[in-house]
């Protein structure tokens, strides 16, 4: 079977340097906050080409402390997409405020910046943009409209650590940029853990108050925080696999332009698409749709092809948010009945990508 991801022979290569760092961090003692989680921060906002990087516990808590961080609150709207993960709308209503869920872009399926416009109320505090899948949503015009109506333009990177978008790094292109590095993420850990990304000074200090329970000086809360500190373990982790993101990029751009070099021609596959010529994805996930996606994904298993549906139920349709529901989102909706994720990571070998094209093709021919 080939596996739509499969993080063991990463781990496999880089287990010896793994064992030396994570011993390292139990005879050193420091825990919290120390040494390896500082020098992240600093390597990450330099790869993020941002000033500022503040480690926190999860992709969702940075969604969570940037929402915070950003001064949202009770009543305020925040407009995003629904074709996303659960993360991050919940965030909006755990800060008390209202998720406006807009339709996406059929051909990328991120966030249409004409449906955010026309939803911007005198409610509205901020906008969460996701780079879905790793391709970089349209941040021109979604800048330009945050910045007409002063509002926060929050981007969630979780999928999408180290895109750019004409040139610039995803992340540092609004307010502030949200990463995960859940173990699947493109630049992943061995457990939970997150960061926020910003050239505001003031968002960073913010969040870096809010993470340590709202204390500066400790025992003394300047306001209500949270506990949501990226661990040194973690961190000391992600600093070895750092050092290899760029050429695991490289990677999976290759696997993903064999794929759609062989799928161009397909009538009953359609590939992925960027909207900006000069954006540079990093395929988290490479996505194709298919009206036939049920049969597709079941023939796939058979021939020994595991894939995946991200996303299942847009968020405006799920028990959690339908209370929300503003109007119908038609591309969300179609999105949810015909997209398949296809085996995506670095070190898939050029026999099992042919494996998985032969198989695409045979079935959809
Ligand atoms: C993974 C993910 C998150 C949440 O990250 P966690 O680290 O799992 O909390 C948020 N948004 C998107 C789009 C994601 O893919």
């Amino acid at each position: 079977m080939i596996p739509l991801f499969n993080l063991n022979a990463q781990h496999q290569q880089l287990q010896p340097r793994l064992n030396e760092v994570l011993q390292q961090v139990v005879r050193d003692g420091q825990f919290i906050l120390g040494p390896n989680v500082k020098a992240l921060e600093r390597e990450v906002a330099i790869a993020c080409e941002c000033s500022h990087a503040v480690g926190v516990a999860s992709g969702t808590d940075a969604l969570r402390l940037a929402l915070a961080a950003v001064g949202v609150g009770v009543g305020d709207e925040v407009i995003t997409t629904p074709f996303t993960f659960i993360a991050t709308a919940s965030v909006i209503l755990r800060a008390g405020a209202v998720p406006v869920f807009v339709d996406v872009d059929p051909t990328t399926l991120n966030l249409d910046s004409s449906a955010v416009a026309s939803a911007i109320t005198p409610r509205t505090k901020a906008i969460i943009v996701v780079h879905l899948y790793g391709n970089p949503a349209e941040m021109e015009s979604l800048s330009d409209v945050a910045k007409k109506h002063g509002l926060a333009l929050i981007e969630d990177c979780a999928q999408a650590f180290g895109a750019e978008y004409r040139g610039k790094r995803v992340g540092s292109i609004g307010s502030v940029g949200c990463l995960s590095f859940y173990p699947t993420k493109n630049l992943g850990g061995v457990g939970d853990g997150g960061m926020v990304v910003t050239n505001e000074p003031t968002i960073a200090d913010r969040v870096d108050q809010l993470r340590r329970q709202g204390s500066r000086v400790r025992y003394i809360a300047e306001e209500v925080g949270f506990n949501s500190r990226l661990d040194e373990l973690q961190a000391a982790v992600l600093r070895v696999k750092l050092e290899h993101i760029d050429g695991w990029q490289e990677r999976r751009r290759q696997i993903a332009s064999r794929y759609s070099e062989a799928f161009r021609s397909s009538r009953s596959v359609a590939v992925p698409l960027t909207h900006a010529p000069d954006s540079k994805p990093v395929f988290h996930l490479y996505t194709v749709k298919s009206q036939a996606r049920a049969e597709l994904q079941r023939r796939l298993r058979d021939a020994g092809v595991e894939t995946g549906v991200y996303y299942p139920q847009a968020l405006h349709l799920q028990p959690a948010f339908r209370q929300y529901l503003a109007r119908p989102l038609p591309v969300a909706e179609d999105a949810q009945d015909t997209v398949l994720s296809l085996p995506m990571f670095p070190e898939l070998t050029d026999a099992e990508i042919g494996f998985v094209i032969d198989s695409v093709l045979d079935i959809s021919r």
